[in-house]
């Protein structure tokens, strides 16, 4: 099976694809650490994407697709492929079914991890970190024991401001470019939207009894 991922930054999409790669054995094609490697590699390939991305821009459809194709190409991967971070929208994601068909395979389940803004919010405002024992909690959903000989309020950090104006920008932005990309699936009834907002084992186990329906 292939799968593909969506999730606004902050939803927990890191986690639950380790979850995923590691019970069904799957390889998690993550297009950000694709074009991180072919730069590192430097290749003429690798120079092109880097100017790219310096002048602030994304890398064309055509690169993103050469480098995907590399993989779906080869057995080794063959119907095992999650895919993170592509498609970003309708073009690509046409052009996925179309490499994947040309090679006899198919996307099979398309996950949406979703959380709201609110809850983002939460999870950066309430979040510090215990400068004594690096323990992380959140005041929201995770507060420091009251009872403790360790993570007093004193000892607890939390992240500046601007981390919060920056996560904000980025979940709507990301909401808003993906929503033609997962509105596309939908149409196909591959869109399965899991809820982020429950406990991370509640999240696995939903996913996996969506992938075991398959
Ligand atoms: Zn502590």
């Amino acid at each position: 099976m292939n799968l593909v991922i969506f999730g606004p930054p902050g939803a927990g999409k890191g986690t639950q694809s380790k979850f995923i790669v590691n019970k069904y054995n799957l390889y998690q094609l993550s297009t950000g650490e694709l074009l991180r490697k072919e730069i590192i590699k430097k290749t003429s390939l690798g120079s092109e994407i880097s100017s790219t991305i310096n002048r602030g821009k994304l890398v064309s459809d055509k690169i993103a697709s050469d480098l995907i194709e590399k993989f779906i190409s080869n057995n080794e991967y063959k119907n095992r492929l999650i895919f993170d971070g592509y498609p970003r929208n309708e073009a690509q994601a046409e052009n996925l079914n179309k490499l994947l068909s040309k090679y006899n395979q198919k996307i099979n389940l398309v996950l949406k991890l979703s959380v709201s803004l609110d809850v983002i919010k939460k999870r950066i405002i309430g979040r510090s970190v215990c400068s004594i024992c690096g323990k992380i909690y959140n005041e929201f959903f995770n507060p420091a024991p009251k009872n403790t000989d360790c993570c007093f309020s004193r000892f607890l950090q939390k992240r500046s401001d601007d981390t919060l104006d920056i996560a904000i920008t980025r979940y709507q932005t990301y909401e808003k470019n993906i929503k033609p990309v997962t509105d596309f699936y939908e149409d196909t009834n591959l869109l399965k939207v899991v809820n982020g907002e429950t406990p991370i084992d509640q999240i696995t186990k939903e996913i996996s009894a969506l992938i075991e329906g398959i």
